[in-house]
């Protein structure tokens, strides 16, 4: 059975000024969308055929890998965005931010310098461990945190196509401007 691409959870302006119409349309039309063609290429007469995507991304690697894991990836960033949602985590997820950063500011500033600072090509993640606590990872290219044992809970995408259009070679007003547009009731419910 083929991947599908999703569908948005918003318009492709809805995330203006942040992430403009344009970054988006190739980002989610063009990105993501060659991943998911990829991956039902390779997979064809392959054990991957009839698995599901976290199943493939915890066994493949290669080009299978790679696909799976940024189709994945690009979901899991698409679908924590909105226009006018609110602007801190709560619940339980802000309760364990607390414990393991010292304040949500503290959380937003050591994540920010994790984004900035990746070199190269790839992801941030605040992610879940075992233990309930949290933590910050970079992950390079396709790489996804579920392969360690870790539970993505929001991530980052610094791709230079995640940006560019709109920011060029500025990732860290990028990475500033991307706090504007996080859904805290999805980010907060996945943890
Ligand atoms: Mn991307």
């Amino acid at each position: 059975m083929a991947f599908e691409i999703p569908k948005l959870p918003y318009e492709y302006d809805a995330l203006e000024p942040v992430i403009s119409k344009r970054t988006l349309e190739f980002h989610h039309n063009k990105h993501h969308a060659a991943y998911v063609n990829n991956l039902n290429n390779l997979i064809q007469d392959t054990e991957f055929e009839d698995s599901d995507i976290v199943d493939i991304m915890m066994k493949a690697t290669g080009g299978i890998f790679n696909n799976a894991a940024q189709v994945w990836n690009h979901t899991f960033y698409f679908d924590q965005f909105g226009k006018d949602k609110p602007k801190q985590a709560n619940g339980q997820l802000l309760d364990a931010i607390i414990a393991s950063f010292g304040s949500f500011d503290e959380f937003k500033e050591k994540f920010t310098n994790s984004a900035k600072t990746l070199f190269g090509s790839g992801w941030t993640w605040l992610v879940k461990k075992p233990n309930g606590s949290l933590d910050i990872v970079q992950t390079s290219n396709a790489s996804n945190p579920l392969t360690e044992g870790l539970i993505p809970i929001l991530t980052c995408d610094v791709w230079e196509h995640a940006y560019y259009l709109d920011y060029q070679n500025r990732r860290p007003d990028y990475i500033s401007s991307f706090w504007n547009i996080i859904d805290w009731d999805i980010v907060s419910g996945r943890y």
